[in-house]
C-alpha cells in the first residue's frame, strides 16, 4: 500500500487510473484545480484538494496532506491543434507547473514520479515508433512533454527521483462510469460518436492528402484502461528500478476514415463526413511499438480491436450525453 497523489486526477485518464490504484488497495488523494476536470470523475473513497499547479503554497499543502509515497501527474492541457494556437498557455501549464510539482516533490522526499507523455513528441514514421525513433514533435504540445521528459532526467541524476514517463499514444474507451468528456470536444472518436448521436451534424475529416494509404492521419489507439493498468505496473517497476520512459500503444494503426467506418458500424448510424483542411500541427501516422512496455512492465493491452474501444466509448457516451453534467 502506497499513498499516491494524483494530480489531474479529475481528468479523463487520471480519474480511470484514481480508481485502478484504489483497487489496488492504494491510499489516493486526488489534485486538481477542475479547469478541464470534473469532480464527478474522482472516485469516492479518493481524498480531494481543489487547488492549481501554478501556486507552489496550493502543491506544498496537497504535499502535507497525502504525505505521498508516489506522486502521478496526469495535470495539463493536451490538445495538439490547440497548442499551435496559444503555445505560451502550453509552456506555462505543462512545463512551468510541473517544474513546481517536482520540486515540491523533491522538498517533499517522494520517492517516485509517474509523468503521462505522448506520442506527440515523435516525427512521423513509416514503420513502427520505438523509444529509439526520431524525436521531433510537430506541435507545442509535444515539445511540452518533452520539456518535461528532459527534466525528468536530471531530476533524477541529481535528485534521485525516479521516475516513468509514459508516453500514451490516442487515449480512448471508458472504463465503468468514467469517460471522455472534453469541453469544448476536440478528438475524434467522442466527435464522431456526438455526430452518431445527433449532437452535431457531422465529422470533419482534417485533410485528404496526407502520405498515407487513404490520404488521412493514422493513429494507434491505445484504450484507456489499458493505460490505467500501465501506470499500476509502473509504480510497480519503480521499487526496483530508477528510471522507464516508454511507448503505450497497440502496435495497430487506423486512419480517421477508419476511424470513422468502425463507429458507423458499431453505432449502426450514419454519420456524415465533412472533408476540411489540414489541422496545424498533426503529423501523418504515429503507430506504437510497445516492446519495451511489454518486456520490463509486463504490460499486456486487453482491449485491442477498434470496434470494441469504439464500442465501450459509445455505451459510455449514450448514458453521458452532456458528459458529467446532469
Ligand atoms: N481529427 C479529425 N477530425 C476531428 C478531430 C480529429 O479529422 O474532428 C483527426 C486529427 O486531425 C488527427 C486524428 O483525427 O489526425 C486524431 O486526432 P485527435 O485530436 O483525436 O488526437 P491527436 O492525435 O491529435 O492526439
Amino acid at each position: 500500500m502506497m499513498n499516491v497523489l494524483v494530480a489531474g486526477g479529475a481528468g479523463y485518464i487520471g480519474g480511470i487510473v484514481s480508481q485502478l490504484l484504489i483497487e489496488a488497495g492504494h491510499r489516493v488523494t486526488v489534485f486538481d484545480n477542475l479547469s478541464k476536470g470534473h469532480r464527478e470523475a474522482v472516485p469516492e473513497a479518493a481524498a480531494f484538494v481543489r487547488g492549481d499547479l501554478a501556486h507552489p503554497e496550493d502543491i506544498a499543502a496537497a504535499m502535507r496532506q497525502a504525505r505521498p509515497d508516489a506522486v502521478l501527474h496526469f495535470a495539463g492541457l493536451t490538445e495538439a491543434g490547440e497548442s499551435m494556437q496559444q503555445p505560451a498557455r502550453y509552456f506555462r501549464a505543462n512545463v512551468s507547473n510541473t517544474l513546481n510539482l517536482l520540486e515540491a516533490c523533491v522538498n517533499a522526499g517522494v520517492g517516485r514520479f509517474v509523468f503521462s507523455s505522448t506520442a506527440a513528441i515523435f516525427a512521423a514514421n513509416d514503420a513502427l515508433i520505438s523509444e529509439s525513433s526520431p524525436i521531433s514533435p510537430a506541435n507545442c504540445y509535444g515539445e511540452t512533454k518533452l520539456m518535461v521528459e528532459k527534466m525528468l532526467k536530471w531530476f533524477h541524476a541529481i535528485h534521485g527521483l525516479r521516475y516513468a514517463a509514459l508516453r500514451y499514444f490516442n487515449a480512448c474507451g471508458a472504463v465503468g462510469p468514467r469517460g471522455e468528456a472534453h469541453d469544448p470536444e476536440t478528438h475524434l472518436i467522442p466527435l464522431t460518436l456526438r455526430a452518431a448521436l445527433g449532437l452535431r451534424p457531422d465529422i470533419a475529416i482534417f485533410g485528404t492528402d496526407y502520405p498515407t494509404p487513404d490520404g488521412t492521419c493514422v493513429r494507434d489507439y491505445i484504450h484507456v484502461a489499458d493505460l490505467g493498468s500501465a501506470h499500476l505496473k509502473a509504480l510497480d517497476y519503480l521499487d526496483t528500478h530508477d528510471t522507464i520512459t516508454c511507448n503505450l500503444g497497440n502496435g495497430a494503426g487506423y486512419s480517421v476514415r477508419e476511424v470513422i467506418d468502425a463507429a458507423i458500424e458499431v453505432t449502426g448510424k450514419d454519420i456524415a463526413i465533412r472533408e476540411t483542411a489540414r489541422r496545424p500541427g498533426d503529423a501523418p501516422r504515429l503507430v506504437a511499438a510497445s516492446d519495451l512496455a511489454r518486456r520490463e512492465l509486463g504490460w499486456v493491452p486487453r482491449i485491442t480491436q477498434l470496434p470494441d474501444i469504439i464500442g465501450d466509448a459509445w455505451t459510455w457516451m449514450r448514458a453521458h450525453p452532456r458528459g458529467y453534467q446532469p
